[in-house]
């Protein structure tokens, strides 16, 4: 996958040099380039913002230098159109299905805001050739779109083949898709048995796999009821009960 980053502050993306996204870019499995979006500002200050017509607060994103990035991204690549990512409060939710969904796409290209955001003709302009998602990482407002660049590249990462060392480890994630996927993941433990006088639930000792998998989906539906009685409403009684009749 190739990912494309435009934004007025290259030095915030740093972090995807390390971790996950920084070993899947060394293994050649993520392609990450980072533009900075003054170099498509042509006046003496680089100057990409300007007053909002209508007045009010805050300065608005100038069209021009977006265009005009927006286009050269496009010509470094092999001739297909990338899928334009847009974060903004005001998107869709981010999501575990939306990442996923993201994932499957062969390259994404993000427009980070500042200020009051973008322009809204260069959404508009891009949304006629290309697929685009506004989207949302939650209900706050932060002062610039980078760190939501960080959160989605690395939640669509992790998803991509081969990145993360065990295939099998977002199967049970919350959130994803299966038989729980409506149902927050259940504490964890490792070793010692013992720390501070704390032991460990008696039945993951048990070697008992129908039971340990009961035990995970008990604790996941009380996780779910006293953190998020929302996801609770949503879940598919009929998938529980398929999955309990699989133990
Ligand atoms: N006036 C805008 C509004 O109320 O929708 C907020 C602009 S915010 C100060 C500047 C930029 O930060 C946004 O354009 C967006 O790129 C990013 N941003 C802020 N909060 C975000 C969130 N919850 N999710 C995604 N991006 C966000």
């Amino acid at each position: 996958m190739r990912i494309d980053v435009v934004t007025i502050f290259p030095e915030y993306l740093e972090p995807l040099n390390v971790s996950l996204v920084g070993k899947a870019r060394a293994r050649g499995l993520l392609d990450v380039r980072v533009h900075d979006l003054r170099d498509w500002a042509h006046d003496k200050h680089k100057t990409v913002d300007d007053t909002p017509y209508g007045g009010g607060p805050g300065m608005v994103m100038k069209p021009e230098p977006w265009g005009e990035a927006l286009d050269a991204v496009r010509a470094s690549g092999d001739g297909r159109e990338p899928v334009l990512v847009v974060p903004t409060p005001s998107g869709r939710p981010f999501t575990q299905e939306l990442a996923v969904e993201l994932s499957q796409r062969p390259w994404l290209v993000f427009a980070p805001a500042r200020y009051e955001g973008i322009d809204r003709r260069v959404i508009d302009e891009y949304a006629e050739r290309w697929e685009v998602h506004e989207v949302s990482i939650g209900d706050y407002v932060l002062a610039g779109g980078e760190a939501a660049v960080l959160v989605i590249t690395e939640a669509v990462a992790r998803l991509l083949p081969g990145v993360l060392g065990n295939a099998e480890s977002h199967r049970d994630d919350s959130f994803s898709p299966g038989a729980m996927a409506d149902l927050l993941e259940g504490p964890v433990y490792t070793k010692p048995p013992v720390w501070r006088d704390r032991t460990i639930p008696e039945v993951l000792l048990s070697g008992h796999h129908g039971k340990i998998a009961r035990w995970r989906r008990d604790q996941a539906f009380r996780r779910t009821c006293a953190n998020r009685p929302d996801l609770v409403e949503r879940c598919d009684p009929a998938a529980l009960d398929q999955h309990d009749r699989a133990l």
